[in-house]
């Protein structure tokens, strides 16, 4: 695998003087912390997205392909693959670590869906069984010496049901984030995080269909995103080359992004926190959100709770939806918290307590600033909030 944290002056000089960005790759050999974990995940991400490509040129438009899970979201043969080659690869290189998943293989045991389960296993075993690239370890599942059997796959879907908590080292995935921005040829991501005691200390994010460089739409698409803790952030391109630190971008707007689905946040009140802060409101499925906060492109990523009807308990967030997107918004220098302003709970189990909404930013300024914006936004919404706690 070609990696490296280019320095900024290297990046300075690749958009000044347009030196080639491939000149900037070579090994990430440097014994840091969480290497092996990073390049695990890398490998992880990288494959789990050659799936989802597949699954996404072959089969979406193919309804047949696509349950409903008990929450009425989509759930595709895409997912339960990508599921099943990262949880096999995590498997494979660190047998001990609890993985706490999305999905589970229920669906997939049933007779009836014998076809999908064939799919699902084909598609997993020609993703895993694909020659290795540099940094890949055929010890981790990976190369075509390794034939994995249905039992082993759907076990590997299963094994991503740990309850999560505080005082452990654990991985989250969530094998297609944004599944409606996956089957609408939109954006969306495959994601993978380490969490130690309950802080993210790695994040790995791929976004097939995310243009490598803003300004290039005519380049080729996909790009994976990583941050450790302390090490910065970067992209790579899907096939591993090509990396460049995070941010690079600047955009002469500035952009708010925010959910495409007004179920999962509060759309008009991001409207008025944007109007006060002259914000241009961009919608966009999935983790991608914080990569393009990461990459500069945007200068916020806003998401408020849905409004809840009636005695309606609000909407819990799930760890694996924001603990790769916060680690990659703060290494490349952002902040993140929750919309009160309060940290992010990644140690409480599979959900985020009390953290309803998320603000991150590129910088703490302006997260002061939009923190500040969301109370007056909130109580020109409903006055009654104005009334003193007695
Ligand atoms: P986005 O693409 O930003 O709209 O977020 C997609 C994620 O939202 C999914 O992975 C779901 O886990 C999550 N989600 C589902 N229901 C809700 C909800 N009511 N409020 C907030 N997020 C939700
Ligand atoms: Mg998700």
């Amino acid at each position: 695998m070609l990696l490296y944290h280019a320095s900024k002056h290297l990046i300075a000089q690749v958009h000044s003087r347009n030196i080639p960005r491939r000149l900037l790759s070579m090994s990430l050999a440097s014994p840091e912390a969480f290497s092996v974990e990073k390049h695990v995940a890398i490998a992880a991400v990288r494959r789990a997205c050659l799936v989802t490509c597949t699954v996404f040129n072959q089969l979406v438009r193919d309804r047949t392909d696509t349950l409903k899970k008990e929450d009425d979201s989509p759930v595709t043969v895409g997912d339960y693959a990508a599921q099943a080659v990262i949880n096999t690869v995590l498997r494979n290189a660190f047998p001990e670590d609890p993985i706490i998943g999305e999905e589970g293989a229920d669906a997939l045991r049933q007779g009836s869906n014998t076809k999908l389960r064939e799919r699902v296993v084909s598609l997993a075993n020609n993703a895993l069984q694909e020659d290795l690239i540099d940094g890949e370890k055929a010890q981790w599942g990976l190369g075509s010496q390794h034939e994995h059997s249905s039992e082993a796959l759907l076990k590997a879907i299963d094994e991503g049901n740990d309850a999560g908590g505080p005082n452990k080292r654990m991985w989250t995935v969530d094998p297609i984030d944004g599944t409606k921005g996956f089957l609408r040829g939109g954006q969306y991501a495959v994601c993978l995080s380490l969490i130690v005691n309950s802080q993210v200390v790695l994040g790995v994010i791929g976004c097939p269909n995310i243009q490598i460089h803003p300004a290039n739409p005519d380049e080729e698409k996909g790009c994976i995103f990583v941050a450790v803790r302390g090490q910065g952030a970067f992209q790579v391109t899907l096939s591993g080359t090509n990396a460049i630190k995070l941010p690079f971008f600047s955009s002469e707007k500035s952009y708010v992004l925010q959910s495409e689905e007004s179920k999962h946040t509060n759309i008009p009140l991001i409207r008025r926190v944007s109007d006060e802060l002259h914000l241009t409101e961009w919608g966009m499925d999935s983790q991608a959100k914080y990569c393009c906060l990461a990459r500069g492109e945007g200068a916020v990523y806003l998401r408020m709770p849905a409004p809840t009807i009636g005695a309606k308990q609000p909407y819990e967030e799930r760890i694996w939806d924001h603990a790769p997107g916060s680690i990659l918004v703060e290494e490349a220098g952002g902040k993140i918290t929750d919309s009160e302003g309060a940290p992010l709970q990644f140690g409480l189990g599979r959900g985020m307590g009390e953290n309803h909404g998320f603000v991150a930013t590129v910088d703490e300024e302006l997260h002061a600033r939009v923190v500040s914006a969301i109370k007056r936004a909130q109580l020109a919404e409903d006055p009654k909030k104005t009334k003193p706690t007695l």
